[in-house]
């Protein structure tokens, strides 16, 4: 399914299967999560993809060839960093996430909407064997920048989750399994999302625009909505961080000084490091999570973005080819 240009429909095409290149391994893709952030390069409100691209970046696939680190039959999932330089200074540092030169799964690079994509092998990660292909497929994105919003947030007893999607009803879970109390944020009447929130742990859910019954130690935002900034830090107590987990938002409103005031802090998460990704998925292997993913055929790639755009997927989507 591919985007020929921004803001258009997905296309299918039959395309030449890829040629795995140097250091690259062939994959049959098994499954494919649709994220946020495949809206947000389909809508032109990321630059410069690459076109024609295959979008998608949270890809379960099966080795066929290529590489020397997996051998063929092997299942891995191919995450949204998909290359960086490991020179300019940020990657020296041990912030891959941020390289100056990185390139991006289903942004810069083919991903998964597709029955065969490549991937370099040095970012493909073995999966835990407990989760099927659709379930295992949100674990790569929502999972894994959901869980790297949660270290950014500190060490929170009490952790609010704006937009309770794919990454927030992993987050919730691994929250809960790490003692935490989870306040759910969702859109105004949207009761499937609460009640999700509810059965996964939450203490309470209820909607964005309102506070909740205790003052947070932090929150993690992942609707891409700016004007929760302001309604984030109303909710957390002094010193406490408002996390921004998503890649693109609408314009923060200006706000008073004063709901940052208290050492309260305001950050955002960007990407992820294969750091991250090991530590995710190696919890994801001891903490059995349970992983609500609706599958959809390839081919309803665009049906599938059109209902998050509308904000009708309650958990995850997942594309099977
Ligand atoms: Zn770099
Ligand atoms: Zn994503």
């Amino acid at each position: 399914m591919l985007l020929v240009e921004p803001r258009r429909p997905l296309e299918m095409r039959e395309l030449p299967d890829p040629l795995p290149g140097s250091g690259q391994v062939l994959l049959r893709v098994r499954a494919c999560g649709v994220c946020r952030t495949d809206l947000h390069v389909a809508d032109g409100e990321l630059p410069q993809p690459k076109v024609p691209l295959v979008l998608g970046h949270e890809i379960v696939g099966v080795v066929e060839s290529g590489g020397t680190r997996f051998a063929a039959g092997t299942r891995v999932g191919v995450p949204w960093l998909g290359w960086t330089c490991g020179e300019c200074e940020e990657c020296r540092a041990g912030r891959e996430n941020l390289c100056r030169r990185a390139r991006f799964t289903g942004y810069q690079i083919d991903g998964g909407y597709a029955e065969r994509t490549v991937a370099d092998e040095r970012y493909c990660f073995a999966l835990p064997p407990r989760y099927p292909d659709a379930e295992a497929a949100p674990l790569l994105c929502a999972g894994l920048i959901g869980h790297r919003s949660l270290r950014m947030a500190g060490d929170p007893r009490r952790l609010g989750l704006y937009g309770f999607g794919a990454a927030a009803h992993l987050v919730a879970q691994v929250a809960r399994a790490e003692g935490r109390e989870v306040y759910a944020f969702t859109s105004p009447g949207d009761e499937a999302a609460q009640r999700l929130a509810l059965e996964l742990g939450a203490a309470w859910a209820g909607s964005s625009l309102t506070l909740p019954p205790v003052e947070l130690d932090a929150a993690i935002l992942f609707a891409p909505v700016g004007a929760l900034v302001p309604q984030a830090l109303r909710a957390v107590r002094k010193a406490g961080v408002v996390v921004c987990g998503g890649i693109h938002m609408s314009d923060i409103p200006s706000f008073p000084y004063s709901l940052l005031w208290g050492e309260r802090m305001v950050r955002s998460v960007a990407n992820l490091t294969r750091r991250d990704a090991e530590e995710f998925l190696s919890l994801a292997e001891r903490v059995p999570l349970q992983v609500h993913v609706r599958p959809h055929p390839l081919a309803e790639a665009n049906e599938v973005l059109s209902s998050l755009r509308a904000g009708a997927v309650t958990g995850a989507a997942a594309l099977l080819p």
